[in-house]
Order: structure tokens, then C-alpha cells, then sequence
């Protein structure tokens, strides 16, 4: 990388990481800075991507097991496998933020791993999750880092039936259960409930997830 580059990219999500690229291949040098180890931001590793993949097995399950008879297609014992589930949606997000550091490695935008600050005008200061900490000095710096969730005041999020936009990540589903009832926050409110209505339709929901009335 250069010691002085043209353009410095702060953040590696759908607004970073696409005119990182596009200046790259219009002839700057340039450096995309993420904290996450893998490019694609928020749509990639936790919003779009991963929620469309569960969307797609889920509508499956609730095919095979509500619409394919009327179709004369019979299916018995179908079951919900939701480790193996959410082992495919991460196979999703693996392959297309891979998909992006090839990119990045296609055009020569150098891709840096940790938190961003702008020092001052031309100098953007990174700390690694290691503890090292550089400088890259660049003549014109982008500030692309997306937005955070602002949580309501008096309604914290406990992760268990109300979860986070980083469900789709597996939080909720570390037990590979989903809870009985959610709330939902954020972008994530109209794909979650959609999955979890296709999942589970007429299933009933295990007694340890239901909820307290
Ligand atoms: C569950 C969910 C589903 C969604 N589904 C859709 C959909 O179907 N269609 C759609 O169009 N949109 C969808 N969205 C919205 C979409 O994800 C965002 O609009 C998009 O990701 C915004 O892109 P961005 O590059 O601006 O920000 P982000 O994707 O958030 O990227 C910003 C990046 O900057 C990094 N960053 C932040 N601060 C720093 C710093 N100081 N130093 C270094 N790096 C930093 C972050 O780590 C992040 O990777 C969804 C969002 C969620 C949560």
C-alpha cells in the first residue's frame, strides 16, 4: 500500500466498499477501513443477505409442509433443521463477502481491518483489534459507516424476545430454537416475522419459548 493514497474509505458496506472499487478503477490508490473483519457491512454480514437466505428456507419449509399437497405432491415428516438452516445462510454471507475481498483485490484497494477516526483533514487514524494503531494519510476521505440502531428509551433490548438486527447473525438461535414470540426492531421487523410465520404456521411452539402473558 501506498504511503500516501489518493482516497481512504471509511467503512466496507454496500456505500464504501462499491466506490471504493469504482475509485480504484478509475485510477486512485485506495484503502477501504472496516472494523469487521469481513467486507460487506451491515447488508452482507448481518441485514439483507442473511435475512433473504433464512427467507428462502423458510418459505421452503412452509412449502413442502402447507403447499405441495394441493399440488399432488406428498411429503411426510418434514422437519425443521434450523442449525443446518442457519449453517447455509452463513455459507451465503462467506461466499459473497469473500466475493468483495476478491474485488478489492481484483482493482488493488487495500483492505484495512479496524476502527476508524479521522486525525485531521487527510490523515485517518486506525486501531486493529490487536491494539496496533497507524495512520493512512490520503488526499480525500470518504466517510461511509452506515448507521446504528438507536434503541427506545425503557425498552432494552434483551436479545431473547426482542431481538437485535444482529438476529440473522444467530444470536437469537444459539440454541438452535427460535423464541415463540418476538418483537422486532429496525429493518429486521418485516423479513423476521415473515420467516417466523412461514416456520411456524400451525407448529406448535415449544413450551420453554412461549410467551408470558
Ligand atoms: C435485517 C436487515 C435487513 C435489511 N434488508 C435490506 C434489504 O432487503 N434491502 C435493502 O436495500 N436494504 C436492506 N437493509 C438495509 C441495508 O443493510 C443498509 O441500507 C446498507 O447496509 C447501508 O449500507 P452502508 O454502506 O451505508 O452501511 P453499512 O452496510 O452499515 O456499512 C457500514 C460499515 O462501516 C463500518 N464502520 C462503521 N464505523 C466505522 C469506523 N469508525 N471505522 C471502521 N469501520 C466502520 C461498519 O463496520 C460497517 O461494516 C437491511 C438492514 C437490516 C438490518
Amino acid at each position: 500500500m501506498a504511503a500516501s493514497l489518493d482516497l481512504v474509505v471509511i467503512g466496507g458496506g454496500p456505500g464504501g466498499y462499491v466506490a471504493a472499487i469504482r475509485a480504484a478503477q478509475l485510477g486512485l490508490s485506495v484503502a477501504c477501513v472496516d472494523k469487521r473483519a469481513a467486507l460487506g457491512g451491515t447488508c452482507l454480514n448481518i441485514g439483507c443477505i442473511p435475512s433473504k437466505a433464512l427467507l428462502r428456507s423458510s418459505e421452503k419449509f412452509a412449502e413442502a409442509r402447507h403447499a405441495l399437497a394441493q399440488h399432488g405432491v406428498k411429503v411426510a415428516g418434514v422437519e425443521l433443521d434450523l442449525a443446518a438452516m442457519m449453517a447455509r445462510k452463513s455459507k451465503v454471507v462467506d461466499d459473497l463477502t469473500k466475493g468483495i475481498a476478491f474485488l478489492f483485490r481484483k482493482n488493488k484497494v487495500a483492505h484495512v481491518e479496524g476502527a476508524a477516526a479521522v486525525e485531521k483533514p487527510g490523515a485517518v487514524r486506525v486501531a486493529a483489534a490487536n491494539g496496533e494503531r497507524r495512520t493512512l494519510e490520503a488526499k480525500h476521505v470518504l466517510i461511509a459507516t452506515g448507521s446504528e440502531v438507536m434503541p427506545l428509551p425503557g425498552v432494552p433490548i434483551e436479545r431473547r424476545r426482542l431481538p437485535s438486527r444482529n438476529t440473522c447473525k444467530g444470536e437469537t438461535q444459539k440454541s438452535t430454537r427460535l423464541p415463540g414470540a418476538m418483537r422486532f426492531t429496525d429493518g429486521i421487523a418485516a423479513s423476521m416475522s415473515n420467516q417466523r410465520h412461514m416456520l411456524f404456521r400451525n407448529t406448535p411452539v415449544p413450551s420453554a419459548t412461549r410467551p408470558q402473558p
